[in-house]
Order: C-alpha cells, then structure tokens, then sequence
C-alpha cells in the first residue's frame, strides 16, 4: 500500500472513526477537529494533490466525493444551514497529509476570506 497515514486508515491498519465507506471513497473524523464537525473525505486511490487531477478521467470519483459529503452532511444534521468543503493544495495551499483529501466543515460559521 502507500505510504500516507491515510493509506493505513484505508487498509484498516490504524484505526479511524469513520462515518462513510464505499468502493471508492472513505470519510473519517479528523482527529483534530476545527469545527463540531470536521470530516476528510478521501478517494481510495492514491493521488497525492490535486495537482495530479485530471477533470475528464477523475470526474465521476470527485463527484462520488460530493456525493458523500452531501449525505454525511444530511446525516451529521449540518446541510440546511450549511457547510464549507475543503481542498488544501502543497505548501501555500496548508497541506500536510500527500493523499487527497476533502475537508467537510460545519456546525459553526466560518469567515472569509480564510486565514
Ligand atoms: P491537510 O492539512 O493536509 O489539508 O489536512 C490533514 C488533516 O488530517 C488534518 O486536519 C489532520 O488533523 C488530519 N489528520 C492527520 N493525521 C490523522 C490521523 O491519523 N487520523 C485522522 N483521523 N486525521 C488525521
């Protein structure tokens, strides 16, 4: 497998709370939460950033990730007042784990622009 954190919450070799599986994408709690929701929507295979994301072949895998992220919200009861969705991109960008990962928000407001 690869060689992230994630890759061993995926393969089930570390442990996560995770609230969504599927073939292809998995969604768990972040472990330093920055909201009273904070969940990581991840594909199953590995793509480092987003950077290496081609919108023709990837499309229907981000959109299962949309997908996801629309139903946790429903069900984490965040959806009708609103969430904010999350890709941080190399250094600028704030990333710290190199497997692609969305960050599901909620619970609270968040400003703009970020910080
Ligand atoms: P990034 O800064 O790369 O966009 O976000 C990485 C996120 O992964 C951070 O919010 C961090 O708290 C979370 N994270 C890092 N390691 C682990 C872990 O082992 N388990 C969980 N559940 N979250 C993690």
């Amino acid at each position: 497998m690869g060689n992230t954190i994630f890759s061993k919450i995926i393969s089930k070799e570390i442990p996560a709370d995770i609230v969504f599986e599927t073939e292809n994408v998995l969604a768990f709690r972040d472990i330093k939460p920055q909201a009273p929701v904070h969940i990581l929507i991840i594909p199953k295979k590995e793509i480092p950033t987003i950077r290496e994301i081609n919108g023709k072949t990837d499309a229907v895998l981000l959109g299962e990730m949309i997908d996801a992220a629309n139903e946790i919200a429903k069900k984490e009861n965040i959806s009708e007042d609103g969430f904010r969705l999350v890709f941080n991109c190399g250094n600028n960008g704030g990333q710290e784990v190199y497997h692609i990962h969305m960050h599901l928000l909620g619970g609270r407001k968040f400003n703009w622009p970020p910080g």
